[in-house]
C-alpha cells in the first residue's frame, strides 16, 4: 500500500485582521505527564505553540482556547478514560500557554470545538477568514475541529510541529486528511507570519 506524501509549506503569509489561532485542548490532562490521558508528544509543541502565541498577539490576531470540559458522568468516558472534568486541575490550559484576561475560551463538550459552542459566530462576527489550528490531540479534537472549521469554509492552516498525536500514523493521517480533504495548508509553526 502506498501511503501517500503530505506537503509541508515554508509558508503562509496570513492577514492578522483575518486570521485566528486556535489552540486545541492543550490541558493538563492531555499535556501534563500527571495528565489522565496524557499524550507523551504534547509536551513537545508547548514551546513551538507559545512562540506562535506570542507573535499572534503581538500581531493583534484573534487567539482562542479550546478546553475540553465535561461533567463527571460524561458519556466520552464510555470511550476514554476520565478527563477534562469541569473546573478540575485536569481541564486547566497548561500555565505556559494560559489565556489572558479577555481573550476567548471555548469550553467543548465533544471533539469538534464547533459543535455546540459559539465559535462558528466569533469566527463570522470577526470577519476571520483563516484557521490556524494547533494542540492535540492531531486525530481527534485538531481534525474534527479543522474539518469543521473547513466545511464552513475557513481556510485551515496547520503548523505541524505545534500538534500532536499518540502515534506517527494518527498524526500522519491527520495531516493527510486536512492537506487532501479539506484543502489546508500543512506548515511550521516558524512558518506562520502575520502581516
Ligand atoms: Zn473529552
Amino acid at each position: 500500500m502506498q501511503i501517500p506524501e503530505v506537503e509541508i509549506s515554508e509558508r503562509a503569509l496570513l492577514s492578522s485582521a483575518k486570521t485566528a489561532l486556535i489552540i486545541v485542548d492543550m490541558q493538563n490532562d492531555f499535556v501534563h505527564e500527571d495528565g489522565a490521558l496524557s499524550v507523551p508528544a504534547a509536551a513537545a509543541t508547548v514551546a513551538p505553540i507559545a512562540g506562535l502565541l506570542e507573535r499572534a498577539r503581538s500581531a493583534g490576531a484573534k487567539v482562542i482556547f479550546t478546553q475540553d470540559w465535561h461533567s463527571p458522568d460524561d458519556p466520552e468516558f464510555s470511550i476514554w478514560p476520565r478527563h477534562a472534568v469541569a473546573e478540575s486541575w485536569g481541564a486547566e490550559i497548561v500555565e505556559e500557554l494560559a489565556p489572558l484576561a479577555g481573550e476567548t475560551l471555548i469550553r467543548k463538550l465533544r471533539y469538534d470545538a464547533f459543535y455546540g459552542t459559539p465559535l462558528a459566530h466569533l469566527l463570522h462576527t470577526w470577519g476571520i477568514e483563516n484557521t490556524v489550528i494547533v494542540g492535540t490531540v492531531a486525530n481527534i479534537c485538531v481534525l474534527h475541529t479543522a474539518g469543521s472549521a473547513a466545511l464552513r469554509w475557513y481556510r485551515v492552516i496547520l503548523p505541524r510541529d505545534g500538534v500532536s498525536a499518540l502515534s506517527d500514523f494518527d498524526m500522519h493521517a491527520a495531516l493527510r486528511q486536512v492537506s487532501f480533504l479539506y484543502q489546508g495548508m500543512i506548515t511550521t509553526t516558524e512558518g506562520v507570519v502575520f502581516s
